[in-house]
């Protein structure tokens, strides 16, 4: 059978054989540019899952005894693949989770990169050697050789953000450290996981090595988290899932990013052209659904008003409208979540926030939407709003900000902008937050930077390095001499 069982039914993978589930069931995947049915993907049931987990450990050692190379040589031959799918891949992550076809494209190009360059990064990992005479009562013939060894089996999480990206950045880097995988894709962005899967496949996947189970996290989500053959878990998506996650597996590694509040720092002596350029695009690409999108800024009295008019002019310019329209803000991914950001601006504006933007409201369809003199007793000042909507929050001075960013539940990024670089560095120290970017928008990358949450935005780091890292283990070899 193949990928693809109709024009819209589409198979799951299981040892290297494109299947559906037995009872027949599936799960739609509706476009959240117009609603319509882009795809449906099989509804594994529990027994399923089980049996996917169980090839995935069964073929384990086999792939752990390959060399290295070979292990990287398939993820050259995938980034190959994926390339050569750009087109195919990209229209799918458009039509799926409503990105333009343009930055569809882009995460498969961006991802064949990542897969490539762990392909060679994973060529690098190797243990260390002790000698026993450094601690008091061992001796220089007792040696420790220290092996770093896969975990076993990896689940890896994905989220419907980036269904190809976010997928590939932790499948890959478990693959070339010798783990096999376990892949649950976002349901929303599943037929763009399972093209990028199809890419593996071309490339030489040995049968059983990754196998992709489908269907609603809900429904699959704590049987396979907790199944006992899953011996490490990466899981990018909502807090709330991630902390579930987390209190489900235990006693196994758990690698999560979750979300984010992100602040913009604006200083009395930033450039405010840039600031403003880099707030807009870091807010509101892909309409801010992004963990590392800018959801609050924080700008000083002195040049606030300077500076929300210029983001105001920039926001103006924005065309709003469908994906398939080639817009700057599309459509959020859902009703559900279009409605909060909603009730978030009601909230604010009830509460006395002024509103300079104002976007419009047609069903899933948000404009951007500005509002100032934002309040800490405002929703919109605290909680992920995920979408279109930005908070500006009006303060005397630097330490306003720090204040404000310690009481953030989050921890993701943050950015300042200021000329003044000793300044930048003092107010980074303070920040609890995984990265501090200066005079920039807050994202993720370049991909083999680390990228970490701290408080409820995540634990472990990620980035290509750092990914390897956890999927690996210490694995002690004493030789008493
Ligand atoms: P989500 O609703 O938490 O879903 C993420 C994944 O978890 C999906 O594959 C989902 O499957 C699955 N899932 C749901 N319940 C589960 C359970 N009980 N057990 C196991 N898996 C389960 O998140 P999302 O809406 O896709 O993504 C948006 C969120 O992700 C935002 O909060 C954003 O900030 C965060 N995010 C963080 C980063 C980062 O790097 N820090 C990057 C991107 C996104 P179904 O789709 O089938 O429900």
């Amino acid at each position: 059978m193949a990928l693809r069982q109709d024009d819209k039914k589409f198979h799951t993978l299981l040892d290297n054989k494109w299947v559906g589930s037995k009872s027949g069931e599936t799960v739609k995947i509706y476009s959240p540019d117009n609603q319509e049915v882009t795809g449906e993907i099989p509804a594994l049931s529990q027994a399923e899952v089980d049996a996917a987990v169980a090839k995935t450990a069964d073929v384990q050692p086999n792939w752990e005894a390959l060399d290295g190379t070979e292990r990287s040589e398939l993820l050259h031959r995938w980034a190959q693949e994926l390339e050569k799918m750009t087109d195919e891949i990209g229209d799918m992550i458009h039509k799926e989770v409503g990105k333009t076809l343009s930055a569809a494209k882009s995460e498969v190009k961006r991802t064949a990169q990542l897969i490539r360059h762990t392909a060679e990064e994973g060529l690098r990992t190797h243990g260390s050697f002790i000698q026993g005479d450094a601690f008091p009562g061992a001796s220089k013939s007792t040696k420790a050789m220290v092996q770093k060894v896969p975990h076993g089996v990896v689940l890896a999480i994905a989220p419907f953000n980036y269904p190809v990206n976010l997928a590939a950045s932790k499948i890959a880097p478990a693959l070339i450290t010798g783990n096999t995988v376990v892949f649950k894709p976002a349901t929303q962005g599943a037929v763009s996981g399972l093209l990028m899967v199809e890419a593996l496949v071309k490339a030489g996947l040995p049968e059983g090595v990754l196998n992709v189970v489908t269907g609603r996290g809900s429904v699959i989500g704590d049987f396979v988290v907790t199944h006992p053959k899953i011996d490490m878990i990466t899981f990018t998506g909502g807090t709330a899932t991630g902390q579930h996650i987390a209190k489900k597996a235990s006693m196994i590694p758990v690698v999560l990013e979750l979300g984010g509040k992100d602040p913009a720092i604006v200083l009395q002596d930033a450039d405010l052209d840039k600031a403003a350029k880099e707030i807009v695009s870091g807010a509101l690409s892909y309409s801010g659904q992004r963990c590392t999108a800018i959801k609050r800024v924080m700008v000083v009295n002195e040049v606030a008003d300077e500076l929300v008019a210029k983001v105001k002019e920039r926001v103006a310019a924005l065309k709003v409208g469908p994906s398939s329209d080639d817009a700057d803000i599309t459509p959020m991914i859902d009703q559900k979540s279009a409605d909060f950001v909603v009730s978030l601006i009601d909230d604010a504006k009830q509460k006395g926030a002024t509103v300079v933007h104002e976007g419009i409201q047609d069903q899933n369809l948000l404009g951007p939407t500005l509002l100032d003199n934002v309040t800490e007793d405002m929703e919109v000042a605290w909680e992920e709003q995920f979408g279109p909507v930005l908070p500006f929050i009006r303060i005397s001075n630097e330490l306003e900000a720090i204040d404000l960013e310690r009481r953030n539940a989050y921890g993701l990024q943050a950015s300042i902008f200021t000329k003044n670089l000793e300044n930048a560095f003092t107010i980074a120290d303070k920040l609890n937050v995984g990265t501090v970017q200066v005079n920039g928008k807050t994202s993720r990358g370049p991909d083999h930077f680390p990228f970490l949450g701290v408080k409820n935005s995540g634990q472990g780091v990620q980035g290509i390095g750092r990914s390897i890292d956890s999927m690996l283990r210490d694995k002690v070899l004493v030789l008493n001499l």
